[in-house]
């Protein structure tokens, strides 16, 4: 039997174990690794703190998908990869000999080097930290009293602006109607890798559920109640969530691995590694050499998921690889929190619940093609 780890349980590996599960990995032993046995699916995220889902319709059960398909699942983290030996270490120590390995580890966010923003941010990523973000607003809210609280969110990118407006439905939820959300991103508008019509779509929510915006601004640094602004001004905050960009995840750097001037790990368009045989990756995680535009998105993630399956099978059957072309532009969802989604897809943009319809059944058909694994 062939050895095979997949390294991470999100988007891209579901795909490769819903093929397991389907048989078309023959002759191979599978182990998944991932810190967290619940995977979060961040696409339904905004929905949980909105109100409208509950934790276990957005999370998928890793140890059951792998009892199910004779697969071993290891709760850890990968610390280090070493490639002569096809040796994967983990964090706690333990080893994991592989003949093919896949690493879709997601990204990690960018700014927490900031002075404070590691020790007093609340982060959305990796995506299960949301695990700890309901207590924690409750409790922010409890503790607030009657005074109005302060919430800032750091980046204001597609998960800024769902973030920020469901936390609205939430606070209303919970009596503290009365808080003051704002959001402050770097860039000139919210939504600035969209169309100039998302932005102003996203901009008119945001004026309807009256989230303030500080746009054009850096973070200097922050504090337990405070966030600094370049230039100086300080923003008191009882709850800072911080919903930046991403950064490449330390583990191929740590490796020795070849990776792009960021830091992801480079894959040609099999999703191999090259030079490295048996050694795949995708999603956030990975920098496509032919691709490096490629944007870290779920979307793009989930496409490459097929392709892992089909190439790592291809490999360890010695069989030729499949070319995986990301597609141009993609559809996304964003869910304003008050029973409507801003949907757009390159120049196109527009609004209304129908649209959130959609995105309910689309997220919804997503978690059903991989809870029905183990159901
Ligand atoms: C709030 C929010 C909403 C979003 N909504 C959307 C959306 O609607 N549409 C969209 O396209 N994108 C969305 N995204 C982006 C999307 O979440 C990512 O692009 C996607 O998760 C990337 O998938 P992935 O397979 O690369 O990694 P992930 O799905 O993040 O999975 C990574 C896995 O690796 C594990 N892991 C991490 N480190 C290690 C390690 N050292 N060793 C072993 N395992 C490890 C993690 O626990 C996890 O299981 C959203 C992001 C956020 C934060």
């Amino acid at each position: 039997m062939k050895q095979l780890v997949l390294v991470g349980g999100g988007h891209s590996h579901l795909f490769v174990l819903e093929a397991a599960a389907q048989g078309k990995l023959p002759g191979v032993e599978l182990t998944l690794v991932s810190p967290e046995a619940r995977q979060v699916y961040s696409g339904m995220v905004p929905g949980y703190l909105e109100g409208r889902y509950d934790l276990d319709a957005i999370s998928i059960d890793l140890p059951r998908i792998a009892r199910r398909i004779g697969a071993r699942f290891v709760e850890d983290g990968a610390k280090r990869v070493e490639t002569e030996s096809r040796t994967l270490h983990l964090e706690s120590g333990g080893t994991l000999p592989f003949d093919a390995a896949s690493i879709a580890i997601g990204g990690v966010p960018t700014g927490t080097t900031l002075p404070g923003v590691a020790h007093h941010a609340t982060f959305l990523k990796p995506i299960n930290r949301v695990l700890t973000l309901l207590p924690k607003i409750e409790e922010t809210v409890r503790n607030a009293g009657p005074e109005s609280l302060r919430v800032v969110v750091v980046g204001a990118g597609a998960a800024g602006v769902e973030v920020a407006l469901t936390l609205r439905t939430r606070l209303d939820r919970l009596g503290a109607t009365h808080s003051i959300i704002t959001l402050i991103g770097a860039s000139h508008t919210v939504l600035h890798d969209r169309s100039r019509k998302a932005a102003e779509l996203a901009e008119q929510a945001l004026d309807r559920r009256e989230i303030t915006r500080r746009m054009a601004t850096g973070v200097e640094e922050i504090g337990a109640d405070y966030v600094r602004l370049t230039g100086g001004k300080v923003l008191p905050a009882d709850l800072i969530l911080w919903t930046t960009g991403t950064d490449a995840p330390p583990l191929f750097r740590a490796s020795g691995l070849p990776t792009d001037a960021k830091g992801f790990l480079l894959v040609d368009d099999t999703l191999a590694v090259p030079g490295i045989p048996g050694l795949f990756g995708g999603g956030d995680a990975v920098s496509m050499a032919t691709a490096p535009k490629t944007p870290k998105a779920g979307v793009y993630a989930v496409r490459m998921g097929p392709f892992l399956a089909r190439n790592l099978a291809a490999h360890l059957a010695g069989r030729p690889l499949a070319s995986y072309t990301p597609q141009d532009t993609f559809l996304a969802l964003l869910n304003t929190g008050d029973g409507r989604a801003i949907l757009s897809r390159g120049q196109l943009a527009t609004s209304g619940r129908w649209a959130m319809r959609l995105k309910d059944r689309i997220d919804r058909g997503f978690m059903r093609r991989f809870q029905r694994l183990y159901a």
